[in-house]
């Protein structure tokens, strides 16, 4: 299988398995108990901490891990909306993660006031328009770093300044930007997930500026500074640690190697094929194309042994056209004739030449039969 589906999930590092085994084989003891194993593996959590909070490479704050990237949203949105209910909108921007709108939508039930930016047909917000919707009714405003389904980079330090000149927070969901896109200074909470960068799934962080912690969402024990209670998994910790040692220490590497992946793409895709999204405010490990007429679902299971999406797994599996595509102002059927490739670390250039070939002739083959 060629896999070219970054965006939904990366390969486990090899070194991150094996900053895993011995707390997965061995060392099982409770990272809370008081005992000498116990505060050896509170200890190894203290150090992934580091890792990770190294990797987001912000000032005066600190991250509180969690199940997943996704719990880490619900926590910053809802939790800050408890704390400022004297704030009771929230700004965020229309192609935003299921995990922010449909937090929203479920704050909105409960009275709080969303609005949700459009953007361009490049994907990014137009000039002004957040700065037209900000005023002290404002308590956050969420934003993501890179878009998981078109790729395109948002100015995020701009876009904190903004918030903070009418007193309200900025999150930004940095899952996809992690040890790719440098996290600007000006964020008060960050979100970020282990299996974008290699790390294992089913654990995620939430850096928060100290003083900006939103109140508590998972209640039980007091770990994690009271702020989010549960038993932490060493193994998973560790893993998170390893993969953004990694990904931070790699950085430059990791992009050398994802813009000649890009454009060894483009070349073998040839014509006919429109990039969604701007090109130029981009990561560009990933690829999001169209073409006149294709029939995306139908490219996907007639390749089978070439993983890509139709944009983001939630998409894909839904069968409903994607909120971002149709938010560039595309139509159902454009949007359905495009497919996202998401490439990076361990992708080699042959593979991904081979598979865009191949993508490129079955998609040609699906018109001449449609001629
Ligand atoms: N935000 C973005 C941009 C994502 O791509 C994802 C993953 O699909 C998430 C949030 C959710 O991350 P997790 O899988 O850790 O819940």
């Amino acid at each position: 299988m060629i896999y070219l589906d970054y965006q939904a999930t990366t390969p486990v590092a090899p070194e991150v398995a094996e900053a895993m085994r011995p707390w997965a084989e061995d060392h099982f003891s409770n990272p809370h108990s008081p005992s000498r194993w116990g505060r050896e593996a509170a200890a190894a959590i203290e150090v992934a901490r580091d890792q990770v909070e190294a990797a987001i490479g912000l000032s005066g704050g600190s991250v509180a891990f969690t199940g997943s990237a996704t719990e880490a949203i619900n926590w910053a949105l809802k939790g800050t909306a408890e704390r400022t209910p004297e704030r009771n909108r929230i700004v965020t921007l229309a192609t935003e993660h299921a995990a922010v709108l449909d937090s929203c939508e479920w704050l909105e039930a409960r009275g709080s006031e969303v609005v949700r930016l459009p953007i361009g047909p490049d994907g990014l917000l137009e000039p002004g328009a957040l700065e037209a919707v900000l005023d002290e009714r404002v308590a956050l405003v969420a934003a993501m770093l890179v878009n998981n389904e078109i790729g395109v980079i948002h100015p995020i330090g701009d876009i904190a300044e903004t918030a903070h000149g009418v007193g309200a927070l900025m999150l930004c969901d940095a899952v996809q930007g992690l040890g790719r896109v440098k996290i600007p200074e000006g964020p008060d909470l960050v979100a970020v997930s282990a299996h974008k960068v290699h790390g294992p799934k089913a654990i995620g962080a939430l850096w928060m500026r100290q003083g900006a912690e939103p109140a508590p969402f998972v209640h039980g024990g007091g770990q994690e500074r009271g702020l989010r209670s549960g038993t932490l998994s060493p193994a998973m910790c560790a893993g998170f640690g390893a993969a953004a040692k990694l990904a931070a220490g790699r950085s430059r590497q990791d992009r050398e190697h994802v813009d000649q992946l890009w454009k060894a793409a483009i070349a073998a895709l040839g014509e006919g094929w429109i990039v969604n999204g701007s090109v130029d405010h981009r990561y560009p490990g990933n690829l999001n194309i169209r073409r006149d007429g294709l029939d995306a679902a139908r490219l996907i299971s007639d390749l089978r042994d070439i993983a890509f999406s139709l944009g983001s797994a939630c998409a894909s599996g839904s069968g409903r056209p994607s909120h971002v595509l149709r938010a560039l102002g595309l139509s159902d059927a454009q949007a359905r004739s495009s497919i996202r490739l998401g490439f990076g670390r361990y992708t080699s250039q042959d593979e991904l030449v081979d598979a865009a070939t191949r993508i490129d002739a079955a998609a040609r083959a699906q018109q001449d039969v449609a001629a």
